[in-house]
């Protein structure tokens, strides 16, 4: 998921959209989006080859799969809303999750990156706007990962947004639109005001599932707390590469549970990491 923030997107569907007008007030527009053709990041133009949203998605998924490696799909079904009650709505039907998460999920996301599935809030901006691309990365990463793991939810969740955020400022970077090392200060900066950071505490292990980031950020705050997992990812990618997280998520697949995989991938327990991230923040936020 990608947390809500001020978002400005404009309309400029493409007419192959299947719209239809929904009770709750809004639209939702299915686009099914085949990666078929050989991908071309090599030689992508922005903004001229983000001109629609298929091939801001087309664009988004080349540059995933070439500077990252992440293993794409060859389609997936990107389901467009128009309001956010029109996004809860579609959040049930097309992304089958219980009303309750939906409803909770509605509140503070933009977008859902299911099993070959995207589901995006747009309330009107071209599909070239920065933000919209971020979002798309974002989501797109998750549908990859969810490949890599034959599952959804495997990972610890800090590590699945971190992720997310950091092939998104790396799509972006590529585009000439963000730079990681400004996004890596600029997160140090956010993560300050981290209650938990501050007490000397990280909490991984309620961190790592996807109800304890969620109860944490509702908490803590959206911006913190995925800036603090993307620190910690960075962290990690720094150290051994992304592969590295790409093998992570390959061995989720093999079903040895989070803290047995997390070690195998990474050389060292969950606990050790905690401690070590730790020290990390209290030296560089000194
Ligand atoms: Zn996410």
């Amino acid at each position: 998921m990608n947390f809500r923030i001020a978002v400005r997107l404009g309309a400029f569907l493409a007419a192959a959209l299947v719209l239809s007008a929904c009770r709750a007030g809004g639209s939702r527009f299915v686009l099914p989006v085949a990666f078929e053709e050989p991908h071309t990041a090599a030689t992508l133009r922005y903004p001229d080859d983000f001109g629609s949203h298929e091939a801001a998605v087309r664009g988004v998924a080349s540059l995933l799969s070439r500077e990252l490696a992440l293993p794409v799909p060859d389609h997936v079904m990107v389901y467009i809303y128009t309001s956010r009650a029109v996004f809860e709505q579609g959040l049930v039907t097309d992304g089958r999750l219980p009303a309750v998460r939906a409803a909770e999920l509605s509140e503070f996301a933009v977008g859902v990156g299911k099993r070959r599935q995207l589901l995006l809030q747009d309330e009107g901006a071209p599909p070239a706007a920065r933000e919209w691309l971020r979002l798309v990365a974002h989501e797109l990463t998750h549908v990859a990962q969810i490949e890599l793991a034959q599952g959804e939810g495997r990972a610890e969740q800090w590590l699945a947004e971190g992720m997310a955020e950091w092939a998104a400022f790396t799509v972006l970077e590529r585009l000439g639109l963000d730079a990681l090392a400004e996004r890596r200060a600029a997160a140090l900066g956010h993560v300050r005001e981290q209650t938990a950071l501050r007490q000397s505490r990280l909490d991984l292990e309620t961190l790592g599932t996807p109800r304890g980031f969620t109860v944490r950020h509702l908490r803590e705050g959206s911006l913190a707390t995925y800036q603090l997992a993307f620190l910690m990812t960075d962290y990690l990618i720094r150290r051994h590469g992304f592969a590295r997280i790409v093998e992570y998520y390959r061995s989720l697949a093999a079903g040895r549970g989070r803290y047995e995989t997390f070690r195998a991938a990474f050389d060292q327990s969950l606990e050790d990491f905690e401690a070590e991230m730790l020290a990390h923040f209290g030296r560089v936020l000194r």
